[in-house]
């Protein structure tokens, strides 16, 4: 159920390390600036409050968890997500998440019923950025690969997003956040939320 027919809902999507929280601060700034009520809900960190309930310790070790629990916290999540109101819901997340058992998708259908996004966002970077990206941020235990495993990660973004698009009936746009670019990047956001970037 849509609760209110004025909010932009976006979901951002992009492999861990390619700057999705980053750039989404960026992007918050710029609507605030134009007084436009803006709220974001990183989707991991919501079901980490959730899985918080159920004993697990660190954001990192959701991954971890089996896909049958994992699909519990996501549904929990999706609907406190649903239930907000501001003129723009951005909603930070992953398309997939590498388990054991695979690529397990970020936005599984049920998930994309209760969201019901008005558009997506997927952010890339060059492969080589993003691995030195993952080197050098201290503050996050993220799992480290090949560039090649990086090129891979990419690739099933995208397959994952179209799927989605098709069953939303919602656009995708990319948007490269290239080196030292989070401002163009953020830019690029606020104009497919259809915000005008003028001042
Ligand atoms: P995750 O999915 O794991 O949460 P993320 O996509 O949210 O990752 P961030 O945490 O935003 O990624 O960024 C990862 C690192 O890359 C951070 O150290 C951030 O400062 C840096 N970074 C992000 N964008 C840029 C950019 N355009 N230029 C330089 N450094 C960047
Ligand atoms: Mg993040």
């Amino acid at each position: 159920m849509r609760y209110l027919a004025e909010s932009k809902r976006v979901i951002i999507v992009g492999i861990p390390g390619v700057g999705k929280t980053t750039v989404v601060s960026k992007v918050v700034e710029l609507l605030k600036n134009k007084n436009i009520s803006v709220s974001v809900s990183i989707f991991g960190s919501i079901m980490f409050e959730e899985a918080k309930k159920k004993g697990v310790q660190s954001r990192d070790d959701l991954r971890k968890l089996s896909v049958k629990q994992q699909k519990e916290l996501q549904s929990l999540a999706a609907k406190k997500i649903a239930s907000i109101t501001d003129n723009a819901v951005i909603v930070d997340t992953h398309a997939f998440i590498s388990t054991k058992e695979g690529f397990y998708p970020g936005l599984p259908y049920n998930v994309l019923e209760i969201l019901n996004p008005d558009s997506f966002i997927m952010i890339t970077a060059r492969p080589e950025e993003i691995y030195n990206r993952r080197m050098s941020d201290t503050t996050r235990n993220r799992d480290i690969v090949s560039i090649e495993a990086i090129k891979k990660e990419l690739d099933v973004t995208s397959a994952m997003l179209s799927t989605c698009s098709i069953l939303c009936g919602s656009p995708i746009k990319m948007v490269s956040n290239s080196e030292g670019n989070v401002d163009e990047a953020a830019k690029g956001i606020i104009s497919a939320m259809g915000f005008s970037n003028g001042t």
